[in-house]
């Protein structure tokens, strides 16, 4: 077991050559892909459009007619809809009137705007530059062509990804199973909603912040198993349990030093489990590691987070919430980086990574970051009323009023 001292960034390339991905797929109907990892790469069926087809409502013909120096006239030969190709001759000197999304006419490559158009009987007109050879046309095959990729292994399927496969006439789609996550709070102070609040006691409020935090990624299943108490045996109960039914177990208090030293005990008994003190505030303790059960040959990952409420967060955006994406076989979407300007000065202790609560006023150009009161890791308050973290570099000492830093918004995507 090892007990020492990281960087953050030493931490989190520690953490991510440990993990070994899931294995296991499972096949769902379209919908049910959603924010969900595909498996496999997707290669396409069919060519999208399958035809070329004209973008615009108009008249179609060969480029071959337009007329460099005078007006162009073309007689009209016939109709194409979409849905309802026109299937008879367009010859030299010809054009067929044609509606978005119709599958170009044979001979047929250019397409005049309708507004560019004179009618007069079957007669159209236009004058020289009103079109190019080519105009307004989609080739076959120019969205998604066959036999090549049109989506990649490990994306986390959005929106217009669930279009796509449906474009291509695809129904069912095979995706990664769902990470396993078990997630319990620890410490004898702590009482459940519904539980009086016996005096020395707090709610535990971590169960509903990390449960808020896993939720958002929906490529997680969550199993919740309340809080243990400060026992030995009852960890070691609660770990055995939540390695029988996931892959990563995460926790929350317990790791500081001092209480760490039965965690430790029991730690030692299941697995390979490091205790590190990282340079970070908040969110020094931490535990991370792989437990097992000799017996029956379960295993898990461990994230032993900080209890302090405002810790669990930061730990998690930093450490847990990327590790869940390489678990899960997912190519990770990171969180957005914003350069702002501080309104305020910043202190700051060189030689560790800092992270402050601050919302960002974004009406001025560049963002300003105002940071939300009190900053202690206990505070949940300041990072309810926050819409980001400003994170400050390990090296970085105080800041001044107007001084760029990087904030990571996190509305809406954790
Ligand atoms: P610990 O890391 O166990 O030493 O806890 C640090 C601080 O966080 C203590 O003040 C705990 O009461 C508090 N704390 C620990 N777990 C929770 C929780 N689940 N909900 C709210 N506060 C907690
Ligand atoms: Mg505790």
């Amino acid at each position: 077991m090892e007990t020492d001292f990281q960087t953050v960034d030493e931490a989190r390339l520690k953490i991510l050559a440990l993990l070994q991905p899931i294995t296991g797929t499972r096949t769902v109907a379209i919908r049910e892909a959603l924010d969900q990892v595909l498996a496999t790469d997707l290669l396409s069926p069919i060519n999208v459009p399958a035809h070329d087809n004209s973008a615009m409502d108009g008249y179609a013909f060969s480029g071959h007619c337009i007329q460099a120096a005078g007006i162009t006239n073309l007689k009209m030969v016939g109709t194409a809809y979409a849905g309802k190709a026109f299937n008879g001759n367009c010859g030299k000197g010809e054009c067929v009137r044609i509606m978005t999304g119709a599958v170009m006419p044979e001979n047929c490559d250019t397409v005049l705007i309708q507004e560019n158009a004179t009618v007069s009987g079957d007669t159209i007109s236009f004058p020289p530059g009103a079109v190019k050879a080519g105009d307004n046309r989609r080739l076959a095959g120019e969205d998604l062509t066959i036999g090549k990729p049109a989506l990649p292994a490990g994306k986390v399927l959005r929106p217009a990804d669930l279009g796509l496969i449906a474009s291509l006439g695809i129904a069912e789609i095979a995706v990664r199973r769902k990470l396993r996550v078990a997630f319990f709070s620890t410490g004898d102070e702590l009482r459940s909603l519904g539980q009086p609040l016996d005096e020395g006691c707090v709610y535990d409020s971590n169960r509903y912040t990390l449960w808020g935090m896993l939720t958002r990624l929906r490529f997680v299943e969550l199993l919740d198993m309340g809080v243990v108490h400060d026992s030995p045996e009852a960890l070691e109960q609660a770990m055995l349990q939540a390695m029988e039914q996931a892959d990563v177990i995460v926790t929350s208090g317990g790791v500081s030093v001092g209480e760490a030293d039965y965690t430790k005990h029991v730690m030692e008994k299941l697995g390979s489990v490091n205790f590190w003190k990282i340079a970070m505030r908040p969110g020094r303790p931490m535990a991370f590691g792989q437990v097992h059960n000799k017996n029956t040959g379960d295993s898990a990952y461990l994230f032993g987070l900080p209890g302090n409420p405002v810790a669990v967060m930061v730990t998690f955006y930093a450490f847990v919430r990327d590790a869940l994406f390489k678990l899960a076989h997912a190519n990770t979407l990171p969180i957005p980086i914003v350069t702002a300007k501080l309104a305020q000065n910043v202190r700051k202790r060189p030689g560790r990574t800092e992270y402050q609560r601050a919302r960002l006023d974004m009406t001025q150009g560049t963002p300003i970051a105002h940071l939300t009161g009190a900053q202690g890791s206990g505070i949940l308050r300041s990072m309810s009323e926050s819409d980001c973290l400003l994170v400050l570099a390990h090296d970085q000492g105080d800041l001044k009023a107007g001084d760029s830093v990087l904030a990571l918004p996190f509305e809406g995507l954790i």
